[in-house]
């Protein structure tokens, strides 16, 4: 804890005070962060660096594996925090970003000791669209490429769970809601994202490529197994 202490004290004598303006401004008015940005619980991500964002941008949904339970099921934290951040915060844009080497996906695919971890087991039931998919179309691939696969793969999966919530569902019937699914790098600070037209991640270029509540790969893949 001393690290985490330490930084306590040095941003109370050195960050606020050189930007207290800043911060008392962030405290008298309502946050209007410009999107819910829902990512893995991974100590090595940092959203609002890996975005140039600033106190106040930012929304933010952490779980182990960046998953979104989908509507119809015991509700919990995410379905309350994406409800408000898009009926009371008005935020019209929301990023699901999946990480490379994410010890989540690793236990979800191949963890022997995933039976002594039943809270994740359970967890990661939101995530076994995921796990078949994988299973089904990246069985030649090496552990390290179907890794990536599975993250890639699980963005979609996350995104089409978050279709399912009625706040993102009418907003999104509406024309005024976008949902991207990232992918990031951490060894090599790429993000990827996820671009429909193409139907595979690529990396960001500068525009913003929203995708549907049905990404493409995920939905043919669902077609071929009906
Ligand atoms: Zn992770």
């Amino acid at each position: 804890m001393d690290k985490i202490i330490a930084g306590v004290q040095r941003f109370r004598s050195h960050v606020y005070p050189s930007d207290r303006d800043f911060f008392e401004h962030l405290a008298r008015k309502q946050q209007k962060p410009i999107a819910l940005f829902i990512t893995c619980a991974d100590s090595r991500i940092h959203p609002n660096l890996i975005t140039q964002t600033d106190p106040g941008d930012l929304f933010l949904i952490r779980n182990a594996g960046n998953i979104v339970p989908p509507h119809g099921g015991p509700v919990g934290g995410e379905a309350a925090t994406i409800e408000y951040s898009i009926e009371v915060l008005g935020i019209r844009n929301i990023i699901v970003c999946g990480h490379s080497q994410c010890g989540a996906m690793k236990a979800m695919l191949e963890d022997p000791h995933l039976n002594d971890l039943p809270a994740a087991k359970a967890w990661f039931q939101h995530a076994e669209a995921t796990k078949r998919i994988v299973r089904a179309k990246y069985a030649d691939l090496s552990p390290e490429e179907r890794l990536v696969a599975a993250t890639e793969e699980n963005v979609l999966v996350q995104l089409n769970n978050l279709s399912t919530h009625p706040s993102v569902a009418v907003h999104l019937s509406a024309g005024e809601l976008k949902i991207f699914g990232w992918y990031y790098d951490i060894g090599s600070g790429q993000i990827l994202q996820y671009d429909q037209s193409l139907t595979h991640f690529r990396e960001l270029d500068g525009q913003a490529h929203a995708t549907s509540p049905l990404p493409v790969r995920s939905f043919k893949v669902a077609a071929s197994i009906v």
